[in-house]
């Protein structure tokens, strides 16, 4: 998805203040280890840009500019697209850097890469060609059984209500655990649907744009959640909610230490972070 950030997981400014809203991306993001959660959404520790993260928000951007185009007769062409993914690639490095790239041959790559994935997309069969419901719109719901709001910026919701959540990957992924991996924030996009307009979206689906040396475009769709899968949803989101609120913030180490930027601050924790 176009990387929309997150706001800021507000800070409790007093011991078991709820936090003022909760969305997927923050609820796994404290569920996968709640001391980086802490570090990076509590403390806000700096942290230098990933290639991939760049990639991942340039590539978003140059789609957005597409969606927003189709929807609202703007300039769809893709000279347009192009021109907006050199925009961004170089006000986010700007703006959000720095970027963490190993030498300028991996910039230069990780620039073409981006670019002929957002040109497989659209060529792909499943390019927006009709006009969508919404773009990169930002919900924000009362969810039964869920102490705070949840809110979440969803990348497209087609006409007939399905919401699209586009990612840029390195390999192709398995769709099986695509849809498992991802099954939080396509449920949350489907509770918040259902409850802005009353309707179930007939299906929750992912876009992989894959940066293979032939890029390609992988979709993944699943059916919307029965009421077990939204529960199990709403109990993870609450859980995160709760441990936030209590300020429950520990070391949950696994292969993600592989890539977090907070081992050095993890490697000091004596028990007190929060
Ligand atoms: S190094 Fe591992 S356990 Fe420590 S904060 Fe990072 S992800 Fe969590």
């Amino acid at each position: 998805m176009i990387a929309v950030a997150d706001p800021p997981t507000k800070v409790p400014d007093k011991v078991h203040a709820l936090p003022d809203h909760i969305s997927p991306t923050a609820a796994k993001d404290y569920l996968g280890c709640s001391l980086r959660f802490f570090f990076g959404r509590v403390l806000a520790i700096p942290q230098a840009t990933s290639p991939a993260l760049h990639l991942g928000k340039c590539v978003h951007a140059a789609l957005q500019h597409y969606h927003l185009a189709v929807w609202r007769g703007g300039d769809a062409s893709p000279e347009a697209v192009t021109q907006a993914y050199e925009d961004i690639f170089m006000t986010m490095e700007r703006d959000e850097g720095p970027v963490s790239w190993k030498d300028e041959k991996a910039r230069n790559k990780a620039h073409a890469d981006g670019l002929r994935v957002v040109a497989a997309y659209l060529d792909s069969p499943g390019v927006l060609k009709e006009s969508p419901k919404a773009v990169e719109v930002f919900l924000r719901e009362e969810i039964d059984g869920l102490s705070v709001p949840l809110t979440g910026a969803i990348d497209l919701v087609r006409q007939d209500l399905v919401p699209v959540d586009f990612k840029t990957s390195a390999s192709k992924p398995d769709p099986a655990t695509a849809a498992f991996d991802h099954e939080l924030q396509l449920v949350c996009y489907q509770l918040m649907i259902e409850k802005a307009t009353g309707k179930t979206p007939p299906a929750l689906d992912l876009l992989f744009l894959v940066k293979t040396k032939t890029p390609q475009v992988i979709p993944v769709s699943i059916a919307p959640a029965d009421e077990h899968r939204k529960q199990r949803a709403v109990k993870m989101l609450e859980t995160a909610v709760q441990g936030i609120a209590e300020e429950r913030f520990h070391p949950q180490p696994g292969m993600h230490c592989s890539w977090c930027s907070f081992r050095n601050e993890c490697g000091k924790w004596k028990g007190d972070a929060a």
